[in-house]
């Protein structure tokens, strides 16, 4: 690959990887401070992924709320649900969003030309541009809000990521798994639920949640992935003068602390959900 008309990127490392037969660079956007991970082969199944590193300080779920609301429409594209579109309507050979402890990422794939780039933009717009400022309802609808079937009803929590959390939170796998992460680091953000935990999730305000997408979905805090046969430079062009260049490099602390080991062993015992 040829970087001369490629100024606004800097090429950090360029190795040639040969057991899966590609060329890896490692670029950084000089003006918004994104990193940039190619891998140009020649694979027909292209891959596009944008992660962000994503810090919960609490078991609010706010990671998990945010991933799910950048997906529900934004500047170019003000739809209800871009997702469930994509899903239904595109030739993508994988699709999804998923929130770790510790970061959130985006990746998609496909096969078709055009179909990648729709599938790129449709992703970057989400992430950089979502309609949650404009819209509190996607907040409400995606992380909890209050329901009351009737008058005298009673007066219920509700929401996406809320339910869903409580399945997972009545999953005796998952309940041992999220214990053992949380007891073994228990002053870090792998203490505390980047999912939400049900009993926490309706803490969380509507201008904390804001503020989580604003300190963490910004170029600087970001990595990008292209991997496959595809013309690199073209798409590097376009992330830079649709994305990348409408952002200037800013420090995001999303630094991750390192556990202080026990002193001696700790026994911990928990309750979990069984069936009759
Ligand atoms: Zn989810």
């Amino acid at each position: 690959m040829d970087f001369e008309h490629l100024p606004q990127y800097e090429l950090l490392q360029h190795h040639p990887i040969s057991d899966i037969r590609s060329e890896g660079y490692l670029l950084r956007h000089k003006k918004s401070g994104a990193r940039i991970l190619l891998l140009a082969n020649d694979d027909n199944n292209k891959v596009f992924n944008i992660a962000f590193r994503t810090i919960p300080k609490d078991s609010t779920g706010v990671a998990h709320i945010t991933e799910h609301t950048v997906l529900c429409g934004s500047r170019e594209f003000p739809l209800k649900d871009p997702f469930v579109e994509l899903v239904k309507g595109s030739l993508n050979t994988f699709l999804n969003a998923m929130t770790y402890p510790d970061k959130t990422m985006y990746p998609v794939a496909s096969c078709n030309d055009q179909d990648f780039k729709n599938l790129m933009h449709v992703y970057l717009d989400a992430v950089f541009y979502p309609n949650i400022y404009q819209h509190e309802e996607i907040f409400r609808q995606e992380g909890w809000h209050y329901e009351l079937e009737s008058a005298d009803g009673e007066l219920t929590y509700n929401g996406v990521v809320y339910n869903e959390m409580k399945g997972a939170f009545s999953s005796p796998e998952d309940v041992l798994e999220r214990e053992i992460m949380n007891s073994l680091f228990p002053d870090t953000i792998y203490g505390v639920e980047s999912g939400g935990d049900p009993v926490y999730i309706p803490d969380l305000t509507y201008e904390a949640f804001l503020d989580f997408h604003r300190t963490y979905y910004h170029p600087s805090n970001s990595y990008i992935y292209l991997y496959g046969n595809m013309d690199m430079e073209e798409r590097l062009q376009w992330l830079d003068q649709h994305y990348l260049s409408h952002f200037d490099v800013i420090p995001v602390d999303s630094e991750i602390a390192l556990q202080k080991p026990f002193e001696q062993p700790h026994r911990i015992s928990c309750t979990y959900p069984v069936s009759e």
